[in-house]
């Protein structure tokens, strides 16, 4: 199989694990002492690679992790992580059994789905579940406005097979815009409310509602516990709030140089043609490794230190750019199509930007056949 430097033969993802780490404990820094991180890894970490990600973030001490499906908390089991890992998804029924042989936590968001796991925990299991309260997402969750109902219907179900109820959650909706707080404050009063309906005996029930951009914008709803994404993996959390510390950079190797002359055209639809004679460079890089199509004659590689435009359109595994003014550029030199060479940088929200999208999409896009590649040279 692949030798060592193969990883880096053709175009890779770089990470930078202390540097997620250093993320991470900024959310701490923003929250009390007392309250646990549970890091939300899935998509595969958003794409960086479940595995280095778990490895960076394990010295944080984290409470658990959470997961978007059956398969991705398997894994995580496969990894060896020990902690509670919550799979905040509804999930099909089918696979309920297999959440249990792997001790993942289901997030419940319907009586049914609370049915199916009792009937099938197994006597003598020691199953637990989260539920989710709906103040406004709308895509999971019990209504926040009928919680006495349902909450008797839990309690009950529960307490049939000994089912463990463990935590109850929301989710922020708008945290990420620039006037959130209002809304977040807004979401957690109705959260507040529901929970004081519940109306639970002790004060074991943990609960947990804020992603990355609740935790910088708004520190007094981290609650028990506090669910960071993007920020932890170098994404923007919102507008307006403290920009991590990149984490990924996308590289790709130059693997052929070429003089064109004057009128020489370049990708499908010839949508780029030299107007002199140019110097181009390919790079074995293209939209099926996650690169915005939409980056085609308008993003930016860089390479020895200098930025230099994309031509043409990117094809599904190669990209073009002009290096007629880096003329030293060679077959086997790093471009950097995200992240820094020397004074020069394209971050993720550049791209993301040019994209018409999200640094999420982008990051979670990065294809399965860029080699994660965890740098183990910088300051831990
Ligand atoms: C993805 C997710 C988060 C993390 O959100 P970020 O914006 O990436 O910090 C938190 N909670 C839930 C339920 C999520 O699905």
């Amino acid at each position: 199989m692949a030798m060592s430097t193969a990883s880096t033969s053709r175009a890779w993802i770089e990470l930078n694990g202390a540097a997620l780490r250093r993320n991470a404990h900024r959310i701490t820094a923003a929250i009390n002492p007392g309250t646990r991180l549970l890091p939300m890894v899935k998509a595969n970490a958003y794409g960086l690679g479940v595995e280095g990600a778990v490895a960076a973030l394990s010295p944080t001490d984290p409470w658990g992790y959470g997961v978007a499906t059956v398969p991705e908390g398997v894994e995580l089991r496969g990894l060896g992580v020990d902690q509670p890992i919550l799979v905040f998804t509804p999930i099909d029924p089918t696979e309920v059994a297999i959440a249990l042989a792997h001790r993942l936590t289901l997030c419940i968001s319907s009586l049914a789905e609370l049915e199916e796991l009792a009937n099938q925990t197994v006597n003598g299991g020691h199953a637990s579940f989260h539920v989710e309260i709906d103040t406004g997402m709308g895509r999971a969750g019990f209504d926040c406005l009928d919680a006495a109902a349902w909450a008797k219907d839990v309690r009950r179900i529960a307490a049939s097979v000994g089912l463990d109820w463990q935590g109850c959650f929301t989710h922020f909706h708008s945290a990420d815009h620039l006037d959130g707080a209002e809304s977040i404050l807004s979401q957690w009063k109705a959260f507040e409310d529901a929970v004081e309906m519940l109306s639970l005996e002790s004060d074991s029930m943990l609960i947990h509602v804020a992603n990355s951009a609740a935790v910088l914008r708004c520190p007094t709803v981290a609650a028990d516990m506090v669910r960071p994404g993007i920020f932890l993996y170098g994404g923007s959390a919102g507008t307006g709030l403290a920009d991590p510390e990149p984490v990924a950079s996308l590289k790709a190797r130059v693997t052929l140089v070429r003089d064109v002359p004057e009128g020489a055209t370049v990708g499908y639809g010839a949508l780029h043609v030299a107007t002199t004679p140019q110097r181009w460079a390919t790079l074995p890089i293209g939209y099926g490794d996650g690169l915005p199509v939409a980056l085609g004659n308008r993003g930016s590689a860089l390479l020895r230190g200098s930025r230099v435009p994309m031509v043409g359109r990117i094809s599904m595994d190669m990209t073009v750019v002009d290096i007629s003014g880096v003329p030293a550029v060679e077959t086997g030199d790093v471009a950097t199509l995200i992240g820094s060479d020397g004074p020069e940088e394209i971050c993720l929200g550049e791209v993301a930007e040019l994209a018409d999208t999200i640094d999420y999409e982008i990051l979670t896009r990065l294809g399965s056949r860029l080699p994660r590649v965890w740098r183990t040279d910088v300051d831990a």
